[in-house]
């Protein structure tokens, strides 16, 4: 049935349509008159239901006769959806672009080439995904690999500092140098753009820089927040991202909070909300370890598991810190005649990005933040038992110890009992197997993670 839906819609929208928005979908079933279709995420609903209805409507009524009913299934995903989530453009079938002669050659101007400040050091490759980054990873994804499709149009990725915009944004750049070597690709950040507008009003050129702007196939602006208070830069931004959108030019930009917080001229701003905005949100601890391994095997420095589950557990908002801890660590390796990467020097070198390391986290606070977790007296966690839970829960209290504070093996194992320093070694490592295999302590320790740190104010 579905594929007889299918054929209609075909002749019924353009083909590039026709690929983004239904050659995803997935029939999944049909109960008499009733076609279940499953879709990728709920924009893709929303889009469908905004934009398709009718097209869906005729091709169910060829198929399945005016009785037929469709239902939506979206497909289960761990990506929590996002708040918010606005609507994505009216497909608006503009009119081809001008295509001119070379691209990069700017009559009058100083600067002969468009050049696409990219330098293939940040691609698609080396971003790791995680829940935290693949709604927008995936958006970023489909513009670079396919430009020309403006239903993403804006592309608008935002998030704190640190988290990878940039990366993503170059990533698109990259891909699409790769990919479309014939579509002129132009990163650039918005205090640039601020700049050459300046000096091109100093020397009166700033017809000719509008021009060559306008000549961008793919236009990557960074830090768009750098837009307030620049009444001029707004003014001519705005003209510009005009032209470039009428003309089915791709338009991706970064920004460090939501475009509804981003206090610049309402026209552009609303503009800027056309397309899709995505966020960047901090990474779990699985997502930080996968980062820090990834950076650590290709810079080919070896750190021990217990190593980096530690400083993982310690930087938890920014990834370019992340990136400075093991920047530091080969340092202070070279320094020290290669010495190993222990848990010593990583301590040495977190004490510089975190000020709260072994400090406001006390033994107490997790034993008491874990009990309460598992429905225990604190006391049991001392105790003698052997029941199942409550081993569980020692076990898990002696590693978030070890992590969070400067706590010897000897001292946790007497907080707990007076057990000795193999029962803590042994402790630690199961729960460190259990958080490879399994799901539940995973999450678990998350958000444990989570209440540890939540709870070390009030402590
Ligand atoms: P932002 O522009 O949001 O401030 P960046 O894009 O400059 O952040 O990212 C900071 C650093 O973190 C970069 O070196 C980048 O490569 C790295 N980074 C961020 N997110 C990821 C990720 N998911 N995978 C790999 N590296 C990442
Ligand atoms: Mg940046």
């Amino acid at each position: 049935v579905w594929d007889n839906c299918l054929q209609t819609i075909r002749h019924s929208v353009d083909p590039q349509s026709y690929q983004t928005w239904f050659v995803p979908i997935r029939p999944v079933a049909l109960n008499s008159n009733e076609l279940t279709i499953q879709v990728p995420h709920r924009l893709f609903y929303e889009f469908l239901e905004e934009h398709y209805i009718d097209v869906l409507k005729l091709s169910l009524n060829q198929a399945l006769g005016t009785a037929g009913r469709l239902q939506y299934r979206i497909k289960p995903s761990r990506q929590p959806e996002p708040a918010g989530f606005p609507h994505a453009p009216k497909a608006t079938a503009g009119k081809p672009a001008p295509t001119p002669s070379n691209p990069f050659v700017i009559p009058g101007m100083t600067r002969p080439r468009i050049e696409s400040n990219l330098n293939g050091k940040y691609t698609f490759d080396n971003f790791i995904e995680g829940d935290c980054n693949s709604l927008a990873r995936n958006a970023a994804k489909a513009v670079a690999d396919n430009p020309a499709n403006t239903a993403f149009n804006p592309l608008v990725i935002h998030g704190p500092v640190g988290l990878g915009k940039t990366h993503l944004l170059k990533a698109v750049g990259n891909r699409i140098a790769e990919k479309f070597p014939n579509k002129s690709v132009l990163y650039v950040t918005t205090d640039t753009f601020t700049n050459q507008l300046v000096s091109s009003i100093g020397n009166n050129t700033t017809n000719d820089l509008v021009n060559w702007y306008q000549n961008v196939d793919v236009l990557l602006v960074d830090d768009i927040q750098q837009l307030i208070n620049r009444k001029k830069t707004q003014d001519v931004f705005f003209n510009l991202f005009n032209v470039l959108r009428q003309n089915n030019k791709a338009i991706v930009m970064t920004c460090d909070r939501p475009i509804i917080e981003l206090d610049i001229e309402e026209r552009l701003r609303s503009r800027f909300q056309w397309g899709l905005t995505a966020d960047l949100s901090a990474p779990a601890l699985e997502t930080r370890m996968a980062i820090l391994a990834a950076k650590a095997s290709a810079n080919e420095v070896s750190i021990p598991p217990q190593v980096m589950e530690f400083i993982c557990y310690h930087i938890q908002n920014n990834i370019r810190q992340l990136e400075g801890v093991l920047n530091n660590l080969v340092l202070h390796r070279g320094v020290n005649q290669g010495r190993e990467i222990d848990l010593e020097l990583a301590r040495q070198v977190l004490k510089n990005f975190v000020t709260e390391i072994n400090r406001e986290v006390t033994p107490e606070v997790i034993q008491r933040t874990v009990a309460e977790y598992y429905n225990l007296d604190v006391e049991k966690l001392a105790s003698a038992t052997r029941r199942r839970h409550v081993v569980l829960a020692r076990q898990i209290s002696m590693f978030l110890v070890k992590q969070f504070t400067d706590q010897s093996l000897k001292a946790i194992g007497r907080m707990f009992g007076g057990r000795d320093h193999a029962t803590v070694i042994y402790s630690i490592r199961t729960v460190r197997d259990l958080m490879e295999t399994n799901d539940d302590i995973k999450k678990a320790l998350e958000e444990l993670e989570r209440k540890i740190r939540a709870g070390q104010g009030n402590a």
